[in-house]
């Protein structure tokens, strides 16, 4: 019988520990593999071995709207915390994730992938990440903005549009990336400097965000999938995509990626899988998710179960959920030619050793989704009020940067005779070590 993808499936995809190990370490493992083949200067690796700060923050809430109403009109302190990995390539930047299985080995993690992501698109961006345990689903809107404008006020002395600048991840989004910027305000020393829009990214467009923000991350996808259609000769009209959560990075890769002529076979999220052979319309299925909050129940396609997706009949398996995806178990289903992450850390060590054996390609997180924090930088530059773009320009601006950059990660890849993923290390590397080198080390 078809087995649902439940919440509770869900929740084991963000656990640090257990099967998976350390989400953190893995990353160290990769760190370490690149740094000895390439020889990484002594300072730079010390420098990039572990984050700058790791920061903590209890937020008290008072609740208002729990779907527990036992909850409401108490009060209840959730578990934050922000991990600013490294500033030589620019101010810290990374998002903030509202789920109730974050911890802080994932956020290291994550702000250790922020660090490497945006030189890899020469974004002069370091790297953060930051977390609170808690489920938005179980709370109403009140309750969201209380914990958000309370947590701005907690971390008001560690971001600022020099320092280190917030954006949505899993769970948030434009409403509350304005919360923040709105608190920021209120305490900020020049309240109405124009400015201080640049505190935070991924703004409504009425509060200084960008049109193109939302969809960046899933162009930015389809464009390094692009890439590697063309190094591989392949027709987008002939390729059929399988794509794991359907959410602000899996719906705009979705329709980025049948624009181009691709066909989506399968789609899965929290609550369901859906499929269809024929394809399933991505605007049709965004529309439809949009009221139902799944892809489950959607007309024309037949439900599925999670073994039935990991194996479905497609040359491009997207994983753009949580972390842990691409393992031990679920490496040998796949039926694909190519892994393009759209997720953060969706692959284990383990997985990426399967991939390897049974010859399918990967295009790693840190370059396949950097679009989103491409067009952070764009809506940032806006905010201080020294450019404009159109979205002529910021499609320009995405679509070079994927061509060049692909095309170095693949010269350095063939130069070290290595695998992409290590490539992509060794280029970020190599692009914050000559800062570190030529900047010193204090005192
Ligand atoms: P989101 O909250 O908008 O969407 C998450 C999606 O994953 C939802 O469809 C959800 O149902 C699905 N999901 C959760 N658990 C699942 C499970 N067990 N099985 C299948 N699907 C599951 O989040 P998002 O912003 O789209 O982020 C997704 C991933 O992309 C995260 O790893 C995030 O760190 C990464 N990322 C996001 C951005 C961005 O700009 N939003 C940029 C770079 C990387």
């Amino acid at each position: 019988m078809p087995q649902p993808i439940t919440e509770a499936a869900g929740t084991a995809l963000a656990g640090p520990a257990g099967e998976h190990g350390s989400l953190y370490e893995a990353d160290r493992v990769r760190f370490n593999r690149a740094a000895d083949v390439m020889n990484l200067d002594d300072r730079a690796r010390a420098v990039l071995s572990e984050p700058s700060r790791e920061i903590i923050y209890h937020v008290p809430v008072r609740i208002a709207a729990s779907r527990n109403p036992a909850e409401n009109g108490r009060t209840r302190t959730f578990l934050a915390c922000r991990v600013q990995y490294n500033s030589v390539y620019g101010p810290y930047k990374g998002g903030i994730r509202f789920h109730p299985q974050v911890s802080l080995d994932e956020v290291k993690a994550l702000a250790a992938a922020m660090t490497w992501k945006s030189p890899l698109l020469e974004i002069p961006f370091g790297g953060a990440k930051g977390g609170v345990a808690f489920d938005p689903a179980r709370y109403g809107p009140a309750d969201i903005e209380a914990l958000t404008r309370r947590l701005t006020f907690e971390m008001l002395s560690d971001i600022g549009p020099d320092q280190d600048i917030p954006a949505p991840d899993v769970n948030t989004d434009e409403q509350i990336m304005d919360w923040i910027y709105d608190t920021y305000c209120v305490h900020a020393a020049q309240r109405y400097h124009p400015s201080n829009a640049a505190v935070v990214t991924g703004k409504s467009v009425a509060c200084g965000g960008l049109p193109g923000r939302a969809p960046a991350t899933g162009q930015g996808l389809a464009l390094a999938l692009r890439e590697w259609m063309k190094e591989r000769r392949k027709d987008p009209g002939g390729l059929r995509v399988a794509l794991q959560g359907f959410g602000k990075v899996g719906s705009h890769a979705a329709r980025f990626l049948q624009d181009m002529g691709c066909r989506i076979v399968a789609v899965a999220d929290a609550r369901g899988a859906v499929a269809s052979p024929r394809g399933l319309d991505a605007r049709a299925l965004a529309e439809h998710v949009r009221p139902a909050g799944t892809v489950a129940g959607f007309a024309g396609a037949a439900a599925i179960s999670e073994e039935e997706f990991y194996a479905a009949d497609a040359e491009i398996f997207i994983p753009a959920a949580l972390e842990n995806s691409v393992t031990k178990r679920t490496a040998p289903l796949l039926r694909c030619q190519v892994v393009a992450e759209g997720a953060n850390c969706p692959t284990t060590l383990e997985g990426d050793e399967i991939l390897a054996e049974r010859g399918i390609d990967v295009l790693p997180d840190i370059f396949a989704n950097a679009g989103g924090v491409a067009v952070s930088y764009l809506e940032w530059l806006v905010n201080r009020g020294t450019h404009t773009f159109t979205t002529e320009d910021i499609d320009r601006f995405l679509s070079e940067r994927y061509a060049r950059n692909y095309g170095i990660i693949a010269h350095t890849r063939t130069r070290y005779a290595t695998d992409r993923r290590t490539a992509c290390y060794i280029v970020s590397l190599g692009r914050i070590a000559e800062k570190i080198v030529h900047r010193g080390l204090y005192p």
